[in-house]
């Protein structure tokens, strides 16, 4: 274990709530709680049971004034979070007067946590590894109970596991392979190595694909599944807008890079988390089409994930109707045919053959019907009824992609080397090379820079 100074922050719970905790780890953390808290059985908290939870205020000594009624939770290393001694001093006053507690505890020898220092402790302590230190960082960031399920899946190792495994495989070939030169004197022993290596490389390498192939839906999870609605003016694009997002709870929108002019919402539908694009201007003006030009739509339409494409089914289907579906072929499309109360004026015939294998949904928005059959139809696109139960690994993670897709390059050019007869030491060094790839996942050789920077974006007080 690593010897540290003491550090404190403030942590507050996930979720909102009035209470904060200022959190306080290392070996000078039972000493400092000791010089401020006063509790009615004047307990010591250096000598009472590790994990126990106790009432008392906090006192500043120089002063003797009172600063806070809290509760102190202390945690005895290494059975911790970051394997140090932790107290937490939880306390329900406003940001004013745990910002006080905060400077307290500071005046006493602790030191401000750097963004992120607790996990990095955890880490360097050997309590969790990279892949998990990342994913509680998602932890933090998880916009819905679904990204939250994914981030807890891989705090709990799930992806460290299957790198591992990846990486053992890989490790038991090479030796293989060692123990194979070492006796050139048995029969095809080249051949046998040869078709030994081939088999592992195309075997890890289809492994990392298959965990590739979710990191899309990862991705989405995290940030949202970016959607677009289109439709002719009138056919009600903005009471889809509004129902969506009286229909479900909004989340809240803290993503970095979100610039003011393009305003997004967030809505959960059923554990899709949908970012609404560019809905100010739909707002506005109606149609995003003639206000941002056809040219610019495109670019809008060709980013977005999903589309929503209202129609209007008291109105024939027009040529505006077929140019927006030209405009969003090949991409992910939702059809609606809105305002089924009124009557019938359009071909649903023309709309089938129109929309080709798009799924189509009837909607009276107005009588508020048919939204519970589009919310099943997103819901069962993104997820393909296969990703409920979570028995997948997902990749979430964007340094671990392009980690695994650089792994599985390096194996594409190894299995092309021996397809082509390249000398087998050259296919051994790409091989060590995979290996040491998916190590950097799981933070085996990393380097100390890379830990730094990788903590460092963690919020404070984690
Ligand atoms: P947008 O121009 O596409 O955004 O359409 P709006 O959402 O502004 O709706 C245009 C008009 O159609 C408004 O008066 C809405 O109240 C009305 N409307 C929307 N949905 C329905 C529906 O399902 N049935 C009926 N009868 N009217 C609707
Ligand atoms: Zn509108």
């Amino acid at each position: 274990m690593y010897e540290f100074d003491t550090i404190a922050a403030i942590s507050t719970p996930m979720g909102e709530g009035a209470i904060a905790i200022v959190r306080l780890s290392g070996n000078d953390a039972f000493r400092i709680i000791d010089e401020i808290f006063q509790n009615p059985s004047s307990k010591q908290m250096s000598d009472v049971a590790s994990h126990t939870i106790h009432y008392g205020h906090i006192v500043d000594p120089k002063t003797d004034k009172i600063i806070e009624e809290v509760m102190v939770s202390v945690m005895r290393g290494p059975k911790t979070f970051t394997r140090e001694d932790v107290v937490e001093i939880n306390c329900h006053g406003g940001l004013v007067s745990v910002n006080k507690l905060l400077q307290l505890v500071l005046s006493r020898g602790a030191r401000l946590a750097e963004p992120g220092e607790f996990t990095k402790r955890a880490f360097l302590n050997g309590r969790i590894d990279l892949s998990q230190a990342e994913a509680v960082m998602d932890l933090i960031r998880a916009k819905t109970d679904r990204a939250m399920n994914v981030a807890l899946g891989q705090m709990e190792g799930r992806l460290s596991k299957l790198i591992q495994k990846l990486r053992q495989e890989i490790l038991e070939t090479l030796a293989h392979v060692e123990v194979n030169i070492d006796y050139p004197e048995y029969d095809d022993v080249e051949e046998m190595t040869h078709q030994l290596l081939l088999e592992k490389s195309i075997y890890v390498k289809e492994e990392l694909m298959k965990l590739l192939q979710t990191s899309q839906q990862g991705k989405i999870l995290r940030e949202g599944l970016s959607t677009v609605i289109i439709g002719r003016p009138n056919v009600g694009k903005s009471s889809l807008l509004n129902s969506l997002v009286h229909e479900n709870k909004a989340i809240v929108t803290d993503i970095p890079g979100t610039t003011r002019d393009v305003i997004e919402e967030y809505v959960n539908v059923r554990g899709v988390p949908l970012r609404l694009v560019d809905t100010a201007g739909i707002r506005e003006t109606e149609d995003i089409v003639e206000r941002i030009g056809v040219e610019k739509s495109r670019e809008v339409l060709k980013k977005a994930d999903l589309i929503l494409l209202v129609l209007n089914h008291n109105d024939e289907l027009t040529y505006e109707d077929k140019q927006l579906f030209e405009a969003v072929k090949g991409m992910d499309v939702i059809v609606i045919v809105n305002k089924t109360d009124l009557p019938g004026l359009i071909d649903m015939e023309e709309v089938k053959r129109v929309a080709l294998n798009h799924t189509i949904i009837s909607t009276s928005l107005k009588e508020e019907e048919g939204i519970d059959e589009l919310e099943e139809a997103i819901s069962s696109m993104f997820f393909q009824g296969n990703l409920e139960a979570g028995d997948l690994t997902y990749v979430s993670n964007s340094r671990h992609i392009a980690l695994i897709t650089q792994a599985q390059q390096t194996l594409e050019d190894a299995v092309e080397g021996m397809e082509s007869g390249v000398p087998i030491d050259i296919v051994q060094i790409d091989l060590t090379r995979t290996w040491e790839i998916l190590g950097e996942i799981i933070g085996d050789s990393v380097h100390e820079s890379l830990i730094d920077q990788l903590f460092s974006q963690f919020c404070l007080g984690k």
